[in-house]
């Protein structure tokens, strides 16, 4: 299918032609778009362009996904947040924006959900905004827990006992981090902070909040065990009632891709062009994905796609491709770790199609 098969049996000055092609679509594609098109290497009708992917190209690629994946019954919708459970199970979106603020999507982008976990990034975007990322590690540090993300015995035992800023008990701690004057002011800050980092205002849906703050005794018991071990910085209950609003907020598939995408773009939003975080704060953030992302379900994650990802129990999932954009789905099913089904299918399924590894050597659309 690709162009690359018989490279071994072309001889050396293929090979050198090869490597020639290689490093120009690299210079021409550094931190440019993954949709760009790129007439010179134009393929043919109806064939993935082994150097150049244009945007028509992706988005046979999208639509392939959401064809493949769209009748997939596998998981079940979240049901310890009562108000998750009533969600449709069949609504299903793909939503890419590049850095270049092109998009490119199929189904259900522009139904909002609530954001869930998927929260605790932007959170930890804006702990690390006004502590820097050195404070913000040893207040929380970086380690994959290998248990569930809500699980007290990760608290009990790991040396940080917060974790990671992506599982429940160190979102909690991260945002006992963030500075305001109350906890309304704290709130307000960060729905703000959210709304710069989609490029559009965003707001909670009461409904999801009321249902999770009448049920999160899981989450309150996890704060207090923070206060045990001195890892919680502001008033343990304030910071779960704060922690449980922004998993509240409401985004679109659409949103969501381009929250990733001010991710991929060094911190700047594409679309209002406003320098949300700090670049040299990205980094650190796409680490903590990678590490903790879809939780117990990262490493098999980082062996399959290879891409800084956030997961959350409402059914979104982004993953970045920095220097390049971002690839979001909302489909409400998960697994048992609680990750969406066809999200993690849709984004492994595309992203290996552009060979967007942020490992392989060929990350630059090419197929190797
Ligand atoms: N608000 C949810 C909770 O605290 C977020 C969990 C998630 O999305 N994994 O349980």
């Amino acid at each position: 299918m690709y162009a690359h098969a018989s490279l071994h049996t072309r001889g050396i000055h293929t090979h050198v032609r090869w490597l020639l092609i290689t490093m120009l679509a690299q210079a021409l594609f550094a931190g440019t778009a993954m949709a760009q098109a790129a007439p010179a290497a134009a393929a043919p009708a109806g064939k993935v362009s082994p150097v150049a992917p244009r945007k028509e190209q992706v988005q046979a690629i999208v639509n392939e996904a959401y064809a493949k994946y769209k009748g997939d019954t596998r998981g079940k919708n979240a049901d310890y947040i009562p108000e998750l459970a009533k969600v449709d199970s069949k609504l299903f979106g793909i939503a890419i924006v590049t850095v270049d603020n092109q998009t490119l999507t199929a189904g259900d982008v522009k139904t909002a959900f609530s954001i869930q976990s998927i929260a605790k990034v932007f959170s930890l975007a804006l702990a690390m905004e006004e502590q820097g990322p050195d404070k913000v590690f040893e207040k929380i540090g970086s380690e994959p827990t290998g248990r569930a993300f809500n699980s007290p015995i990760a608290v009990v035992d790991m040396p940080t006992h917060t974790g990671n800023p992506l599982v429940n008990a160190g979102a909690i701690a991260t945002v006992s981090l963030i500075g305001g004057a109350s906890a309304d002011a704290k709130w307000a800050k960060i729905l703000n902070f959210y709304g710069d980092v989609a490029g559009e205002k965003l707001s909670l849906i009461d409904a999801v909040y009321k249902s999770e703050a009448a049920t999160n005794t899981g989450n309150k018991a996890l704060s207090y065990l923070l206060a045990k071990y001195d890892r919680i910085y502001a008033d343990p209950f304030q910071s779960v009632d704060v922690y449980t609003k922004e998993c509240s907020v409401g985004v679109t598939a659409l949103q969501l891709a381009r929250m990733g995408a001010t991710l991929a773009n060094n911190g700047k939003n594409p679309a209002t062009g406003k320098q949300v975080i700090k670049p040299e704060n990205v980094p650190e953030i796409l680490s903590a994905m990678m590490m903790a992302g879809l939780y117990d379900g990262s490493g098999g994650w980082a062996w399959h796609v290879g891409l800084p990802a956030k997961s959350g129990v409402g059914g979104g999932l982004v993953a970045v491709v920095p220097g390049k954009g971002a690839i979001a789905v909302f489909a409400p099913p998960l697994d048992e770790a609680g990750n969406s089904v066809k999200g993690q299918e849709v984004i492994q399924y595309v992203t290996n199609r552009l060979d967007y590894n942020v490992f392989s050597p060929a990350s630059v659309g090419l197929k190797k």
